[in-house]
């Protein structure tokens, strides 16, 4: 396979208004509109003065707004950009960015563009979850994690809009300088260039926020095929497990994850999006039968009076279940089964909402169903508590990487 190893620094391109927010119009304004320069495709030599604001609309051509002179303090701000599409929270934010823009149509709808250097868009997006207590070598881990999933574009999620990434969860939240930070400024900086490779590619170096003690196998998660430096490792010093799923959940293993090495009640002072009261590494959830029937009738559209068995059919290195059985009653006394083969639709129909990971054991006694779970996510690459666990213990960024992603190399591209 030809390397695809970049030797100098890339300019991605981050959807910030896409066609299927169906926007026909836009605002941007400036804080110093002399920084810019506007070029339209109906006016090629353009020198035309850039004004503090501007409306752009379908109607007009082709626009490229342009950075002329280099201030990093100063941006321009896109209004009413769209933030959390399709979740329950969706709004509209102002952002302000770093580098270029292109305005162009797609089927009659807006898509804004931003045009902006790798090492700009990572010191937005790669630590803005984690707080000035975070120590170096967490955040230069998750840079160098995340600028290798981006380059890596093994997941290409909008290439058919010519675009890296969009701006919202289904890539990496971004919100321009808003999110921007000296420290993260300064990791991006120590970090410049850092991938980490394999065999002479730059990996698609995924993370989680919690492995929950063994890290998982990314073919047990996705359809993909076994990939060696995202193979399921233990996450701690005790290599011996005889792992017993039975008994798993009960026990505290001495994981980076864990207790021993990251109290959960300090978690809310390096991450950010962790509850204080919460319990990630293991958890537990209990429904009535008439709670769950109520919730899982709507997620399947049925109307179940009973849930007769839950049983995990197969589970990955970590314990993350794959393949779940269910057998119920609906009204009209007919028993049914439901088969759920992988880890996100177990995750998303047997909680009202979400639950934390696929990684748990079923009880069901008397009139009570119980989950007790371990970790957070999807559990495969990098786990992001084990990895606070770990720089808090002096554990260098090199350390981190390198338990996490087996056979592994880093390299500087640029
Ligand atoms: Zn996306
Ligand atoms: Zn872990």
């Amino acid at each position: 396979m030809a390397s695809n190893l970049p030797q100098s620094e890339p300019i991605m391109r981050i959807g910030i208004i896409l066609p299927i927010d169906k926007q026909k119009i836009v605002t941007i304004s400036f804080s110093d509109p002399s920084l810019y320069e506007i070029e339209t495709l109906d006016r090629q030599n353009p020198s035309c003065k850039t004004p503090d604001m501007l409306n752009v609309s379908v109607d007009d051509s082709e626009m490229l707004i342009t950075k002329i002179i280099e201030d990093d303090n100063q941006g321009m701000t896109i209004h009413t950009v769209p933030a959390g599409r399709g979740f329950h929270w969706e709004k509209t934010i102002d952002v302000t960015l770093p580098g270029n823009i292109e305005i162009s149509t797609h089927n009659g709808w807006l898509l804004l563009t931003n045009v902006v250097p790798l090492e700009q868009y990572l010191a937005c997006v790669a630590v803005s979850e984690m707080s000035g207590a975070c120590p170096p070598a967490l955040r230069e881990s998750q840079t160098i994690t995340a600028r290798s999933w981006i380059l890596a574009a093994a997941e290409n999620k909008h290439s058919d809009l010519n675009l890296d990434a969009c701006n919202d969860d289904c890539c990496q939240r971004y919100q321009g300088f808003s999110q921007m930070t000296n420290a993260s400024r300064k990791t991006s900086i120590d970090t410049k260039g850092i991938v980490l490779t394999y065999d002479n590619q730059i990996c698609d170096a995924r993370y989680s926020k919690s492995c929950g003690g063994i890290s998982e196998s990314a073919e047990n998660i996705w359809d993909m095929p076994h990939t060696p430096y995202l193979s399921s490792i233990v996450d701690g010093s005790e290599t011996d497990l005889s792992i017993n799923w039975d008994t798993w959940f009960d026990k505290k293993p001495n994981a980076f994850c864990g207790p021993h090495f990251i109290d959960e009640k300090h978690l809310h002072t390096y991450l950010g999006n962790v509850d204080k009261e919460g319990h990630y590494f293991r958890w537990s959830v209990k429904y009535s039968q008439k709670e769950f029937r109520t919730f899982f009738s709507e997620k399947i559209q049925e109307n179940v009076t009973n849930i007769l068995k839950i049983e995990a059919l197969s589970r990955g290195e970590s314990g993350r279940i794959n393949n779940v059985y269910l057998d119920y009653q609906i009204f009209d006394g007919t028993l049914k089964t439901l088969n759920i083969t992988n880890e996100y639709d177990i995750r998303r129909l047997l909680h009202p909402s979400f639950l934390y990971s696929s990684c748990f054991k079923i009880i069901m006694e008397n009139d009570n169903i119980k989950f007790m779970g371990a970790g957070w996510g999807h559990g495969v690459g990098l786990c992001q508590i084990g990895a606070l666990g770990m720089a808090l213990n002096d554990y260098k960024t090199e350390d981190i990487l390198l338990h996490y992603f087996k056979h592994t190399k880093l390299k500087r591209l640029y």
